[in-house]
């Protein structure tokens, strides 16, 4: 163990020349924002400007900021969204379409500064962020283009015609792991369906909201369509998903504050789709390809340092494989250096804030007490930027799914191995989670694999390493929450039906 963690501490120092060159080429106006986005133009917060730091996740710098909204803004927001929803509403699907066009083009257009932003805001590396936290996002308003000719608007059923009609005005409140794909996953789909929406974005990483509304003004959009008000949830939440103008609240995020939303959004009525948290479970068949079915577990669950509500981070082997699968899952996590998101040479960046830094590196600790840590840990240290939020990746293997480590959300670089005995047990260790949002099955046999993928009880499963498709409905069972997102089916969410007979 000790000869592990040793070998573990041997990477690559930040060069911080190439660092603070990048940094400089960012341009000011886009990370130092004074003014909401309300009705169409950029205002000042009602009640005075207050400016929350963003801060930069490799090295605690300050990267900019972003205005703290009050409720007061909420309301200009949510009754400037009222009243362009009926001719917004009004307009054909096409015309639409034509909008979020040109949005993805204003997008593509930011993608350099984009990318730049959100590695540092949230710690991925810079090529992965440009292809993930930049990239999908542009697939999935593509995506969105294409599905709005796939929904069925209007169908007869004997003598009633049925309609699908917007539901009306969208608060969409989203997370900080992947900032922009997030956002665009409910403006995407809400714009397409008919709707009209108040964004909220999370104050840890807010600039690139602030970017997608500089595109979004760019592409034309009648005033009052698209709003954005960033501030503390906390304050601002509450106002929003208990307005009685609102329809629908999208929101991204944990699991506590879902359900706190649910609960104001009853007093209501209104409608909530949820998409929280996860503890995936990637389950490995005794015919599976060992060693392609490790190395992308592995890379799945480090992904943006763990902090991907649909990682899996439990990695589920036959018994009598375990040591080998520990050996290949240190193999592959040693690839992934640790250090500065800017860095070309970094593979794994810091979390987003010094908050998530201490609540993973607690949950780490509290494991070291009782489970097998066989990579990292609290303890394993690594040359990174000075003043960053940086753990470094931890493998605990042996562990008894009913363990803490096992059953909390870390959100964080940790992978827990967990033995079977049966497939059966492999199933049921799958599905003893509070939480089923996705997971993954690896097996020679493709067909006794995705009888498998079958019986997980999850809103997403990958078989053999199956390709991400941005048509498909992306969303969760039990706690991870209830709603789908992307796709036509994730332009139907933001619908109503009506039937009308004659
Ligand atoms: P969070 O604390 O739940 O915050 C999410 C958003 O809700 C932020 O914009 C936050 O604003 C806002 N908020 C906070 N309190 C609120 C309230 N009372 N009413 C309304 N909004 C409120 O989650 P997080 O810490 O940002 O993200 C991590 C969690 O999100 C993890 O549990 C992760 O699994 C989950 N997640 C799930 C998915 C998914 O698709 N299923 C995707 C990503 C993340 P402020 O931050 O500005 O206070
Ligand atoms: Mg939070």
């Amino acid at each position: 163990m000790t000869s592990l963690l040793k070998e573990s501490s041997a990477v690559k120092p930040a060069k911080v020349s190439t660092i603070t060159k990048v940094i400089d080429m960012l341009d000011n106006r886009l990370t130092h924002r004074s003014s909401l986005y309300i009705n169409g133009r950029w205002c000042a917060p009602e009640n005075g400007l207050v400016l929350t730091d963003v801060i930069n996740a490799a090295d605690g710098s300050v990267l900019g900021h972003v205005p703290s909204g009050g409720v007061s803004d909420i309301e200009a927001a949510v009754q400037a969204a009222r009243a362009a929803f009926e001719s917004w509403s009004n307009l054909p699907p096409s015309v639409r379409a034509d909008y979020l066009m040109k949005i993805q083009d204003g997008v593509v257009g930011r993608a350099v500064a984009l990318a730049e932003i959100i590695a540092q805001e949230v710690g991925m590396p810079l090529k992965m962020a440009s292809a993930i936290q930049v990239g999908l996002p542009v697939t999935n308003l593509g995506g969105f283009v294409r599905a709005i000719d796939e929904v069925e608007w209007e169908y007869e059923l004997g003598n009633s015609s049925i309609c699908r009609e917007a539901a009306g005005v969208v608060a969409a409140i989203t997370p900080w792991n992947y900032p922009l794909h997030q956002l665009v996953g409910k403006v995407g789909g809400a714009l397409a369906a008919g709707c009209t929406v108040v964004a909220k974005p999370a104050d840890i990483a807010p600039l690139s909201a602030f970017i997608l509304a500089d595109a979004i003004e760019e592409a034309g959009l009648p005033a009052g369509v698209f709003n954005l008000v960033s501030g503390p949830g906390r304050v601002i939440g509450d106002a929003l998903s208990g307005h009685a103008d609102v329809d629908l609240i999208s929101f991204t995020g944990s699991t506590a504050v879902g359900s706190r939303i649910a609960k104001t959004a009853a007093n209501n009525i209104t409608r909530v789709a949820l998409e929280l948290g996860g503890k995936s479970a990637s389950i490995l068949l005794d015919d599976a390809d060992l060693e392609k079915a490790v190395k992308t577990s592995v890379n799945n669950c480090f992904l943006n340092s763990g902090q991907t509500c649909s990682a899996w981070t439990r990695l589920v082997v036959p018994r009598s494989r375990q040591e080998v699968v520990i050996e290949l899952a240190i193999t592959a996590a040693k690839k992934l250096t640790l250090g500065h998101p800017m860095d070309e040479g970094t593979r794994l960046g810091p979390l987003a804030c010094a908050s998530q830094m201490a609540s993973v590196l607690k949950m780490i600790k509290a494991a070291e007490g009782s489970e097998r840590l066989v990579y990292g840990g609290s303890a394993a240290v690594a040359e990174v930027p000075e003043g960053g939020f940086y753990v470094h990746p931890t493998i605990f293997a042996d562990v008894d799914n009913k363990s803490p480590i096992a059953q909390d959300e870390v959100f964080g670089p940790v992978l827990v191995i967990i033995p079977y005995d049966s497939v059966d047990e492999a199933v049921a260790i799958a599905n003893d989670s509070a939480y089923g949002l996705a997971g993954a099955v690896w097996g020679a046999d493709q067909e006794r694999a995705v009888a498998v993928a079958k019986r997980i009880r999850t809103g997403q499963v990958d078989v053999n390493g199956g390709r991400f498709n941005p048509a498909a409905p992306f969303g969760g069972y039990k706690k991870s929450g209830y709603g789908r997102e992307f796709g036509a089916l994730g332009i139907e969410e933001f619908t109503e039906l009506k039937a009308i007979q004659q």
